[in-house]
């Protein structure tokens, strides 16, 4: 049997981070990544920014964005129980992510602006997640990290909250590999459907996610099951409307749906169900993937007419056409007659609404609806009337596993593992139980890949 110094189980950016500083450090790493080469970074190659705090604006941030801004930016997204040492620290040690990251690799995008409005907080990676993971590989080849892809890992053995190995399966035969620490970087559970009928039911067969269908939390549960503590919420996930014709895994960021404000959201039965104008898209967005899973089916209809289209992104898939409600209607296979009147009524309410702009709180709203609509509410009246259909698009999950400020795994006492370590979404849990801030996924990656990467590195070297 091999045995390495650090062995790291997965191939995303929170893994790789991990890898590159316990190599640094001297050490003998393995990384195993369940992908094959070609589909290697798991969701992490999806990604396009990261979000970081820094004291001044430089070619690619527009400003200043301190350290108790972005922790008061975390308060205001955050749920549920938090470590709030470790958010302090994660925003902390962002400040000296950037540098580190082009060290080993990174190259950046100058500030753009965008519908996501990032440009202050959120350094983007230039040619994105991809790019980035592509980057990393190769400075981990260059260093003499090893790779090992569609490796697996299928369980860590455990004796008295010590690794003593990680069980991995290759083709079809099982191994075992050793090593002085191991630092789980592999992600949250949010392919695994199975998993998430737990608590969604049948409901969850109509999700897509967002993201690599290696991610399914085979970690995550032997770890739980190893007696690790569990944090975040279980059922909670973060998730965006997605258009309904997107594949059912690893459509990343271009099937996402940003004519919803513009327009009114209608069920399977040809009724509105929330407010599409609540606040600016970059702060709502992401609640639509919840509202869309709650309604029958799981299914809804981003309904607009001529005049949305150019005030968001152009859809990856043509949204359907019609010169009539009622024709749209019965493409969409909704009663007809309840669309019409759902639209009238819609209509009705935004008569004279005209001071529409699409970059800021314009506050034209509906008056006199049952539920509202608080802004960019203009009649729907120009043909031709179009229809993007949504489904819940699962991005990750919240529930991982607890660890301490050395991102050392402990079990539900509190008690550290002696040689075992967490990194990235598997543990980000610890920092957001729910809810969400753009751009800390990779930050948390990141902050605590390097942490675990050191720490399992130093661990090694006794
Ligand atoms: C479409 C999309 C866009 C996003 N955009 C952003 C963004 O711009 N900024 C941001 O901060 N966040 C973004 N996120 C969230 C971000 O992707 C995650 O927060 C971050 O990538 C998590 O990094 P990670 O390394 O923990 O997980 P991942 O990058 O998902 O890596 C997990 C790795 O583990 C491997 N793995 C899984 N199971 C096993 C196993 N049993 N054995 C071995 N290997 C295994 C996987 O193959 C994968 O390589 C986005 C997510 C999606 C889906």
């Amino acid at each position: 049997m091999e045995e390495y110094h650090v062995i790291v189980v997965g191939g995303g950016h929170a893994a790789l981070s991990a890898a590159l500083s316990a190599r640094r450090a001297g050490r003998r790493v393995l990384v195993l990544e369940r992908a094959p080469q070609h589909m290697r970074g798991g969701n992490s190659r999806h990604t396009r920014n990261v979000r970081c705090a820094h004291d001044r604006a430089d070619p690619y941030l527009t400003g200043e964005y301190g350290e108790d801004e972005f922790l008061e930016d975390l308060r205001k997204v955050g749920g549920g129980q938090v470590n709030v040492d470790l958010a302090r620290f994660a925003i902390s040690e962002s400040r000296t992510l950037p540098p580190w990251m082009t060290e080993h690799g990174a190259t950046w995008q100058r500030a753009l602006s965008g519908t996501l409005s990032l440009g202050r907080t959120n350094r983007f990676f230039l040619g994105g997640g991809k790019a980035l993971l592509n980057a990393y590989y190769d400075t981990c080849r260059r260093l003499g990290v090893e790779v090992r892809y569609e490796a697996g890992v299928e369980d860590i053995v455990v004796e008295g909250r010590r690794a003593e190995a990680v069980v991995l399966r290759r083709g079809g035969s099982r191994e075992l590999v050793r090593g002085k620490a191991v630092v789980v970087a592999a992600g949250g559970f949010e392919a695994n459907l199975g998993w998430l009928k737990r608590y969604w039911g049948a409901a969850a067969d109509n999700f897509v996610v967002r993201g690599t269908p290696y991610n399914d939390g085979t970690v995550l549960a032997a770890l739980l099951e190893k007696g690790a503590a569990q944090v975040g919420d279980p059922k909670g996930f973060h998730a965006i409307a997605v258009d309904a014709r997107a594949p059912k895994y690893d459509g990343g960021i271009a099937t996402r749906l940003d004519s919803i404000p513009f327009g009114i959201v209608v069920n399977q039965a040809g009724a509105r169900f929330s407010d599409e104008g609540e606040d600016l898209w970059p702060k709502r967005y992401a609640s639509w993937g919840a509202r869309v899973a709650a309604q029958p089916g799981q299914i809804a209809y981003s309904i607009f007419d001529a005049k949305a289209i150019g005030c968001f992104l152009p859809p990856l898939y043509k949204p359907f056409q019609a010169d009539s409600i009622a024709a749209l209607a019965a493409l969409l296979q909704i009663d007809p007659g309840a669309l019409v009147s759902t639209v009238d009524a819609y209509n009705r309410a935004t008569a004279g609404n005209t001071a529409f702009r699409a970059d800021a709180l314009d506050g034209l709203c509906t008056r006199g609806l049952g539920l509202p609509k608080s802004n960019w509410a203009r009649p729907i009246d120009r043909p031709p009337f179009c229809a993007s259909p949504l489904r819940p698009g699962v991005t990750f999950t919240y529930m991982g596993v607890g660890v301490d400020e050395t991102a050392r795994l402990v079990d539900r006492h509190g008690r550290p593992f002696a040689n075992l370590y967490a990194a990235g979404e598997i543990m980000s849990g610890n920092i957001l139980a729910s809810g969400y801030l753009a751009g800390f996924g990779m930050t948390i990656g990141g902050v605590f890949g390097r942490l675990a990467g050191r720490e399992a590195a130093t661990h090694a070297a006794h």
